[in-house]
């Protein structure tokens, strides 16, 4: 069965901290840190493997500052 994985990279030195992206990921897959960027905000980071591309965090994201890849994976 193919199903789709995913995975996310967050530009940390543009992102300014909103939280929007953690409550839209149905996976919990984006928490923020404790520790500043350059601009003094907290950012978004990735905490598991669980994405599946699903886009969501890349389009609520008002600084468009989350580029999603997708790659189809085959699970035996
Ligand atoms: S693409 Fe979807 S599953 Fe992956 S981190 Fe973003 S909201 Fe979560
Ligand atoms: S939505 Fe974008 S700017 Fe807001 S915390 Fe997430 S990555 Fe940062």
């Amino acid at each position: 069965m193919a199903k789709v994985k995913g995975d996310i990279e967050i530009n940390v030195e543009r992102c300014k901290g909103c939280e929007v992206c953690i409550a839209s990921c149905p996976f919990t897959v984006i928490a923020m840190t404790k520790e500043v960027n350059g601009k003094g905000y907290h950012y978004a980071i990735k905490v598991n493997d669980d994405c599946t591309g699903c886009m969501n965090c890349a389009i609520v994201c008002p600084d468009g500052v989350i580029t999603v890849y997708r790659a189809k994976v085959t699970a035996e």
